[in-house]
Formats: C-alpha cells, sequence, structure tokens
C-alpha cells in the first residue's frame, strides 16, 4: 500500500477544496488521507447506503446519480478537483443521498468519514467550507433539474462536455453516446444528431467512445446558461473554479493504485 500524504505535498494541490483547507486542519486530516486511482464507471456509494470515506477528486471525476425505480436515471451534480463527495454525509447521518459514480478515470484522495467530522467540529472555518461546498453541490442539483426542464439537448451537451473537461483537465473525455445519453435523460439517437452537428461545426471531434473539444470557445457559446451559473455559484461560496485550461497533470497521468488496494 502507498504511505499517506503529508500536508502540502503537491499531490494535494491538484484538489482545490483541500488547497484551501488550513494547515492546521490538514494536520488533523493527514493521517487519513489516501490517494487511490478510480476506474471508469465504478460505483463509490449507492443512495440510502452508509458510507465510510469521504472523496477529494484529484484528476478522477464523480457523478451523483439520482435513480428511479424504473431504472432510468438522471445526473444531479459532477464533482472534481473543485470539491468533495460525501461530505455532508460525514457531517450527520453518514447516509449517501445519491449514488456516486466514477464519471472519468483518475485520481482521487480518500479520507476517513469520522476523520473528517471530527476535524470539522473542531475547526470552525474547516465547518464552513465544507457547508458552503454542499451548498455549491446543492445548487448544482437545482440547476440540472431547471436545466433538463427548459433546456435543449444539444445546449445542455455542450454544457456538460464544458464541465467534465474543467474537472478533469482535459480535452479528451472517454464518453460514448449511450453514457451520455443516460447522463442527459435523452434518447441516444439526440445524442447522435447532437454530437454530429457539434462535430460538423468544429467543435468537437468524435470517435468511437471519445470525444476531443476542439473549441471550447464555441461550446460556451453554445451552452446554457446552466455551465456559466454554476461556475458563479461555486466562485461566490467557495472561491475561484478549476480553470478549464488543460495544462494539469491529467487523469491519464495519475498513478495507479487501485482503490482495491486501500481496503487491505
Ligand atoms: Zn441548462
Amino acid at each position: 500500500m502507498r504511505s499517506r500524504l503529508s500536508p502540502r505535498e503537491p499531490r494535494l494541490m491538484k484538489n482545490l477544496l483541500l488547497d484551501l483547507i488550513s494547515l492546521s486542519d490538514l494536520k488533523l486530516l493527514q493521517p487519513y488521507l489516501r490517494p487511490a486511482y478510480f476506474k471508469q464507471h465504478h460505483v463509490l456509494f449507492e443512495a440510502d447506503e452508509k458510507i465510510r470515506h469521504v472523496y477529494f477528486p484529484a484528476g478522477g471525476v464523480v457523478s451523483l446519480i439520482i435513480t428511479l425505480s424504473t431504472g432510468e436515471m438522471v445526473e444531479a451534480a459532477m464533482v472534481g478537483m473543485d470539491g468533495v463527495v460525501g461530505a455532508s454525509a460525514a457531517l450527520d447521518g453518514k447516509v449517501s443521498l445519491s449514488r456516486g459514480v466514477i464519471q472519468l478515470p483518475g485520481e482521487i484522495i480518500v479520507c476517513d468519514i469520522d476523520a473528517l467530522k471530527t476535524a470539522a467540529l473542531q475547526s470552525p472555518k474547516l465547518l464552513s467550507l465544507l457547508i458552503r461546498h454542499e451548498q455549491t453541490v446543492y445548487a448544482q442539483a437545482q440547476q440540472s433539474a431547471a436545466c433538463f426542464a427548459t433546456h435543449q439537448v444539444e445546449a445542455r451537451l455542450c454544457r456538460w462536455l464544458l464541465r467534465a473537461r474543467d474537472l478533469s483537465a482535459s480535452d479528451n473525455l472517454p464518453f460514448t453516446q449511450e453514457y451520455l445519453a443516460e447522463m442527459l435523460g435523452v434518447r441516444r439517437t439526440s445524442v447522435t444528431v447532437v454530437a454530429h452537428t457539434l462535430q460538423a461545426a468544429g467543435m468537437i471531434k468524435y470517435s468511437r467512445g471519445k470525444i476531443q473539444v476542439l473549441n471550447s470557445e464555441a461550446l460556451q457559446d453554445s451552452a446554457c446558461e446552466c455551465y456559466a451559473a454554476v461556475r458563479a455559484h461555486y466562485e461566490r461560496l467557495v472561491g475561484a473554479p478549476p480553470a478549464g485550461v488543460p495544462d494539469r497533470p491529467t487523469a491519464e497521468e495519475a498513478p495507479k493504485v487501485p482503490y482495491a488496494e486501500l481496503e487491505k
């Protein structure tokens, strides 16, 4: 097993939230932080399930998904290097309200759930940061509901690709059309038509199971207002959101220590 992280090890800088935690608070958490590599589509936890860990993505990206009894699912929020997954469960209840799935593979720093709660109860600053971050996730979920009800598939797909690009710091996104259709809650044929349109306009290059963002500015022009709204909520509550510039270490470069090894 890999050694635990020390405070302010450069690796931690890949998660903006850990970067905002004071050094004294980080020292409380340090013995309980462990980096691991997660594969795409790995399920971190199911809805209504007790969870034992919280997750600070540092390259990997997590989808929070609401599933219905019919098997349909809709993505409520996407969390990557800008946040933490499971913090509200850590603060109270330990139960997740949604399913957490790895949307883009990569490194995530795993923290013991009790350690985060203990540290937060000792530090009003840390508690405030976690609560403000949870508000950004709530705001994302509200935005997603409004987006789903009112915005066109093309604008929603543009928004979604930009968000995934920001959080993974990569122009290369390994998504199949089936997966995109599932996340957006639309038919696959709708995604096919829209992906073709975006490719014809030179915004993306689409090949089997892979999307490359070619022109992010044009994607922003075609995205619905929800992309900018989510960034604005984050900036107001937490701080500057991820720049969306793929100049940081990407998921492909992250060390590949499988999550299963942490459990041993
Ligand atoms: Zn929208």
